[in-house]
């Protein structure tokens, strides 16, 4: 075989695998027009069920949907909570895209291109508008990619929508919030989603916060090199002891602010957002402190071995997200507002629990043993979680940990007013019953999380 036969051979390889390969997205995309159908029929029986519930208050009516989007979730290992986002997701688009479904189900479009659609359209109150805001944006989706989609998609959106950008504005602001991502390596990340005047007000405000730290520091070094002064060393962790290189003078006196820019800010944000009062305080007259007064507080698993300095083990915090052995340590030393739960870094058996200020035996046993609300799947806190007998007191159930377990608002009254049913067996493990009758057992997370990897513990 010579070169320009192999060659050949190798392209036509490559053809084939591209339509194998269109025809897998084209049968991808037909299944999920296919769940988008399904899951919209589902929503649709919520609906119906709401339908004769007579109350008005709007918890109540949401149940049907709730214990709906548990039953579906659980079957396919899925948190309820982003089943019930893919439930509204796909009634919003089969009721009011059914155009976008249909070049879904024809291997058109990828689910993506349909997400970028229903987003950028989802607020096209006016039927026809949106009809041809649909038919604008598909045409172009057809020939391009999905990200390609959402651009020219937002602009169409803005072109055919007749609400003005100030009424949009206005129901897009109801949106705002604050939510924190998890990362790894014991970081975090916060978010803000606010109206676009404020958010970069917020970071003009720290940027120019930093740049004056970055001056007065910068003077600071000037005057250390003219005059040399007797510096104390006051600072903070990020304060380090400076040598000028440009001069090779050295000033070991003075320690300055070696912080960059986007570290600068970010500690300020930090430090007011955990230490500074609002301006706007509603509590201020009728308490001492009001909302200035509330401190932040968060629960925190230490392994002993990580206090005593034996280990450097991970601590954990709200069951959720690994916390670095220093701050652990500096956490566990004496700040009120901190719940402490020390573990024995073999077995992962639950030591002791303290707190400053005294709660509950039982709430603590609680805290500490189911660590998040105990609905399969939901990861709320258990410190914001209610304590919910298993067996409802009035019916006779003790007020006992083997009758007691963590359950966020959302899962506590999923619980009371739907027909999921749960019931406790021995070591904690909670089984639940959705109304279709299919079972999923819960156990307490496990605690044996931390091995130390060379010394014994010291006892
Ligand atoms: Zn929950």
């Amino acid at each position: 075989m010579d070169h320009e036969e192999r060659d050949r051979a190798e392209a036509q390889s490559a053809g084939a695998f591209a339509d194998e390969l269109r025809a897998i997205h084209a049968d991808e995309a037909a299944l999920q027009a296919r769940k988008l159908r399904l899951l919209a029929r589902a929503f649709e029986l919520a609906e119906t069920q709401k339908a004769r519930i007579p109350s008005m208050r709007s918890r109540e009516r949401d149940m049907p949907l709730r214990s709906l989007a548990a039953e579906l979730g659980l079957a396919v290992r899925m948190n309820d909570r982003t089943m019930q986002s893919h439930l509204w997701d796909a009634h919003r688009l089969v009721t009011d895209f059914p155009a976008t479904v249909d070049a879904l189900g024809s291997g058109d479009i990828s689910r993506a291109h349909a997400s970028a659609i229903l987003d950028a359209g989802a607020d096209i109150d006016d039927a026809s508008a949106r009809g041809a805001y649909e038919q604008a944006v598909l045409d172009h989706a057809r020939g391009t990619t999905a990200a390609r989609t959402r651009s020219f998609a937002q602009q169409q959106a803005d072109i055919h929508n007749p609400r003005t950008l100030q009424e949009r504005h206005d129901s897009a602001v109801q949106g705002r919030r604050i939510w924190v991502t998890d990362l790894a390596d014991g970081m975090s990340q916060l978010n803000l989603l606010t109206s676009t005047a404020l958010a970069h007000g917020i970071l003009d405000r720290t940027t120019r916060q930093a740049k004056l730290i970055k001056r007065l520091d910068a003077a600071a070094r000037r005057d250390s090199m003219s005059a040399p002064v007797e510096g104390d060393g006051a600072g903070g962790d990020h304060v380090a002891r400076g040598e000028d290189a440009s001069t090779g003078a050295a000033a070991d006196d003075t320690w300055f602010d070696q912080r960059t820019i986007d570290q600068t800010r970010a500690d300020l944000v930090i430090d007011l957002l955990l230490t500074g009062s609002p301006a706007i305080d509603p509590t201020l007259d009728a308490s001492p402190g009001g909302l200035g007064a509330i401190r932040a507080m968060v629960q925190v698993t230490v392994p002993v071995t990580t206090l005593t300095g034996v280990t450097t083990g991970g601590a954990e915090l709200d069951g959720r997200a690994p916390v670095d052995a220093e701050t652990a340590r500096r956490l566990a030393g004496d700040a009120p507002g901190w719940d402490r739960v020390m573990t024995d870094p073999v077995t992962g058996i639950v030591l002791t629990v303290d707190r400053y200020q005294p709660s509950a035996e039982q709430k603590r046993f609680l805290h500490a043993r189911d660590q998040h609300c105990r609905f399969p799947g939901c990861r709320r806190p258990a410190r914001s979680c209610d304590h919910d007998h298993t067996q409802d007191f009035a019916l006779g159930g003790p007020t006992e940990i083997c009758n007691l377990a963590c359950f966020c608002k959302r899962h506590h009254t999923l619980k009371h007013n739907t027909d999921w049913t749960v019931r406790q067996l021995p070591g904690g493990t909670l089984e639940w019953t959705s109304p279709a009758g299919a079972h999923y057992l819960e156990d307490p997370p496990a605690r044996v999380v931390f091995v130390p990897s060379a010394d014994p513990p010291p006892f």
